[in-house]
This record gives C-alpha cells, sequence and structure tokens, in this order.
C-alpha cells in the first residue's frame, strides 16, 4: 500500500458502507455456481487428470500454462460477440489496475501545484476533483470461458509458427461460465483441453486427436460413451448454407402456418447465427429442424473429402462413431469437423468433451495467415460425475501406515521409521501424541489405514517392529529392513 492507496480504495460512500457489511460476522459458504472438492474425492481428481496427462504425452503433446483471465476482445473476436459464452456468460469486469495506475500518476502530478493561495484553491479542489473523474477507466478484462482463444493468442504472442512441426499443446484448469447452475453445470468448472496447431489440416490429425480422447476415456474407464462426429465446411461453403438456413427459417417464421413454431431463443438466432437453431433442445422445435437442410449435402468438395477421409482414419483406428448433422457447436471458430463425446449418467449434460478443427482463428486473432488448428475440450467435473455415477471408481491408494505408539523410547523409532517409510513413497501418519494401543488401531481403522505400524517397550527391546494389517488382523514381527521392504513390495504390487 502506498500513501495514496486507502484513499483510493474507499474514495466513496458506498465503498464504505459495503465494506462494513462484510465484515459483518457470519458463516460463510462458496459462492452458487462453486464448489469444494474434498479428500478422498479429490484423489480421484488428481488420478483422472494424471491418466490425462499420462495420455497426452503418450501422444506427444505438451503442457501450456495460461492466465486465467484476457482482455475481453479476445474472447469476443475468437468465440464470437454473438454467441451465449461472450453475449451472457462471462465474468467480466474493468482492470482497476489500470485506473489506478492513472490515478496515482494525476495524483503525482497535481500535488504538488497545492502549494497556493486560499482564493485559488476553492477553484483548483473543483477543477481537481472533475479530471480525476475524467480519468479513463481501466482495460475490460474477463476470467476464462474457454482456452482454445488463449492458446492461440499465446501461440501468436511467442511466434511460435517458426517452431518445427505441429505445436501439440495441452492445458488443465479452470475455466467461468455464469451460467444457471445444476447437475453437471457450474458457473467455476475445469477442463482439460488439448490443440494441435500448425501448417496441416490432414484429417490424420483429427483422427489422431479422437483416438487420444477414447484412449484416455477407455483408461479412465468411462462407461458407455459415444463419440459424435459432423463437418460444418469452412468459410465458404458454411457461409452458403448458413445462408440458406436462414432463408429457410425466415420462411418457417414468416408463414402463419409454422411461425408459432420456434420459440423467441430460435427467433432471435435466425439473425444473429442461425447454426445455433440446430443446437436447441426443446421438444416444440424438433419437428421443424428435422426438416431443415443438412450441411452435409452443402459442403464444397475439399470439405467433403476431407470429411470422408476422416471417417475413413476413423474405420482405420476402429473407433466407433455416429454422424450428428446437428452437431455445430456454440462458438463462432469452428470449421469443418466437429466432435463430441457423450457418456452415461450425467441426466441432460451428457456431454463430457467437446471440440473440433478451427482452421481460421489464428489469424482471425492478428496471426500468420494459414495456420490450422484443432483441439477439444474435456469437462472434467462431467467426466467425473459419470465415473461415480456408473460405479467405476477405481481403488485408489489412501493412507498406508498408521504409527501406534507408546512409551518415551518408542518416539524417536517412531520418528525415524516414518521419514524411512515416507522416502519409499509410502502414505504415513504419525499421530502427535501417544495414544493407548486400542484407540490407536481404532483410529487406523476409521482413517482407512492398511496397516498399523506397533512401537511399544518390547519393539523397542527387541528391535523389531509388529506390523498388522487391518484387513484381516493378520500380524508379522519385522526388523527394520524387513519392514521397509515388505512394505515397499506391497505398494508396488497395489500400483501406488
Ligand atoms: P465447450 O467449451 O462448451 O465446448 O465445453 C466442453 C466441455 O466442457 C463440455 O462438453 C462439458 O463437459 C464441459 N462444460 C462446459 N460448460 C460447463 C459447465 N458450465 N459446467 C461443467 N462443465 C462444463
Amino acid at each position: 500500500m502506498n500513501r495514496y492507496s486507502r484513499l483510493l480504495v474507499c474514495s466513496d460512500d458506498f465503498c464504505a458502507v459495503s465494506l462494513l457489511l462484510m465484515t459483518e460476522k457470519r458463516q460463510f459458504r462458496a459462492v452458487k455456481g462453486t464448489r469444494d472438492i474434498l479428500p478422498p474425492h479429490s484423489a480421484l481428481w488428481n488420478w483422472f487428470e494424471q491418466s490425462a496427462r499420462e495420455t497426452l504425452q503418450s501422444y506427444n503433446f505438451r503442457e501450456i500454462r495460461l492466465p486465467i483471465f484476457e482482455e475481453t476482445a479476445l474472447f469476443a473476436r475468437a468465440v464470437g460477440a454473438d454467441t451465449d459464452i461472450v453475449g451472457k456468460e462471462m465474468f467480466t469486469f474493468l482492470d482497476p489496475f489500470d485506473r489506478y495506475e492513472r490515478q496515482l500518476k494525476f495524483l503525482d502530478e497535481e500535488l504538488p501545484k497545492l502549494d497556493m493561495a486560499a482564493q485559488d484553491l476553492q477553484k483548483y479542489l473543483r477543477d481537481f476533483s472533475r479530471k480525476l473523474e475524467d480519468l479513463p477507466e481501466g482495460d475490460s478484462i474477463s476470467l476464462r470461458p474457454e482456452a482454445t482463444a488463449s492458446v492461440a493468442r499465446a501461440y501468436i504472442e511467442h511466434g511460435m509458427q517458426t517452431l518445427p512441426g505441429n505445436q501439440k499443446l495441452y492445458y488443465v484448469g479452470p475455466m467461468f461460465r455464469r451460467e444457471r447452475p445444476q447437475k453437471g453445470r457450474y458457473r467455476q468448472f475445469y477442463q482439460i483441453g488439448a490443440e494441435v496447431l500448425g501448417q496441416s489440416d490432414r484429417p490424420a490429425i483429427d483422427a489422431e486427436v479422437l483416438e487420444m480422447l477414447l484412449v484416455l476415456f477407455r483408461r479412465a474407464a468411462l462407461k458407455d460413451t459415444t463419440l459424435y462426429v459432423n463437418s460444418i465446411g469452412c468459410q465458404e461453403c458454411r457461409g452458403q448454407y448458413v445462408e440458406l438456413l436462414r432463408r429457410e427459417l425466415q420462411k418457417i417464421r414468416d408463414n402463419p402456418a409454422t411461425a408459432g413454431k420456434l420459440g423467441p431463443d430460435s427467433q432471435r438466432r435466425i439473425e444473429t447465427n442461425p447454426l445455433r437453431v440446430l443446437d436447441s433442445k426443446l421438444p416444440e422445435e424438433q419437428p421443424v429442424i428435422e426438416k431443415l437442410p443438412r450441411i452435409s449435402d452443402h459442403l464444397c468438395a475439399a470439405c467433403r473429402q476431407h470429411f470422408a477421409e476422416l471417417k475413413e482414419e476413423l474405420t482405420l483406428r476402429q473407433i466407433p462413431y455416429k454422424e450428428n448433422w446437428r452437431l455445430v457447436r456454440g462458438l463462432d471458430y469452428y470449421t469443418r469437423t466437429t466432435f463430441e463425446v457423450t457418456a452415461t449418467g450425467l441426466g441432460s449434460q451428457n456431454a463430457v468433451c467437446g471440440g473440433g478443427r478451427y482452421d481460421g482463428l489464428v489469424e482471425l486473432l492478428g496471426g500468420p495467415a494459414g495456420v490450422k488448428g484443432i483441439g477439444f475440450a474435456i469437462g472434467t467435473d462431467r467426466a467425473i460425475l459419470s465415473i461415480q455415477e456408473s460405479g467405476n471408481v477405481p481403488r485408489l491408494p489412501g493412507l498406508s501406515v498408521f504409527i501406534a505408539r507408546m512409551g518415551a523410547k518408542a518416539y524417536p523409532l517412531a520418528v525415524n521409521v516414518a521419514g524411512k517409510l515416507r522416502a519409499r513413497g509410502l502414505a504415513v501418519e504419525l499421530p502427535p501424541q501417544e495414544m493407548k494401543f486400542g484407540k490407536a488401531l481404532g483410529l487406523a481403522d476409521k482413517l482407512g489405514a492398511s496397516y498399523a505400524l506397533i512401537i511399544g517397550d518390547e519393539e523397542v527391546s527387541s528391535g523389531t517392529f509388529t506390523l498388522k494389517r487391518l484387513a484381516d488382523a493378520q500380524q508379522k514381527k519385522l526388523n527394520e529392513n524387513e519392514l521397509l521392504e515388505y512394505l515397499e513390495s506391497e505398494r508396488r504390487g497395489s500400483g501406488a
């Protein structure tokens, strides 16, 4: 804090009142649409994310770490100002830092002028407050609602087109959308995404991305996944198709016999984004939508061939898929291949992953021409929910050893052996206080430990340890070496 910060941070009555309210004593809860992921649940998240990292790395994808907020204009340009995500769902605010910096600069320039006659001071102060208010607002920034735009921004900013080969990047982290929370839909949610950026748009790239996705879902034991694919054409043929679709939708809207068949959202989208009408899930709109012209009948020759080759590649890789002509995805940047994966147990929010090709995005964001791209984002919250709902939760390693000790001499021995076990990768709980053995074993059981290591007077004098397996109460007497080796081989055997 510098000398002006108090003045600026709390410069008006509103701020003072709201700060008072904020310090009121009460119990706090996580904000609606956000949640805490607690242990042991968090272990499943770590396992899923680790499986994803390993799978992605096996396809030579490397991690990119991105900022959580970006300029609002980046999302408006990349995702599209007409989309729900940008139009309604972003957490956007003016960057107070910019304004604050400007205010400080202004004060530094102005305050030395205060040495003036009293009669001038009144006028000076009036001008001063007007000029202070007239300082420009800060820049508009938004919490990221998705990360493809950031990856493309970083690609351009760091000149990654000059690096050899395609850039195969992945990210893991939270996204933010101001949606109405429901099962599988949060305002802070998590994605694992992958992007390939480079000069080539070969369908083999699309197919490899899809193969990798399904390898991960298989590895993570996601049940009943279905891959849907579509091609929405390039700027050329897609543009013509969108116009055709708009004309057809206008006819439906303008015909008194069918006018009522489209709801207000679809009516609005006829002008703003007709492709989005195909996304509609409203039951009453389905009969008219089903009769609309289909993009597959309007692809140009190059796009038709790209899609046909992609399907051949999928067959070659034995990847089952279904075509879905209505899969247009909500974002503006997609071209040609679009896809989505659904999984079991998710109710209406059953998409665990969405993605597609975005060949013009880098250029659209002011980057070099000719860079192609394809990527996906997995919704981690939904993937985890699906694993849980299908009852396929893997047995994950928890607490291995609880140390039960009695007697002053047992303590240094317990500290020493705990250190050695931890160094071998075992999770060890050494309670800070001595407990009667019965109580200690009860606690070990409640904590879900696999073993209790008992160290009492007898163990100290004989130089052995008593190891009790809690699942069947079997006990062994082992010296230190035997103990370390036995527990380490158990850990390896359990895959922990
Ligand atoms: P999108 O970026 O909209 O293509 O979404 C990609 C994936 O992220 C979806 O298939 C969902 O699994 C997940 N997702 C999107 N929005 C949310 C949300 N509000 N809450 C939880 N998961 C979401």
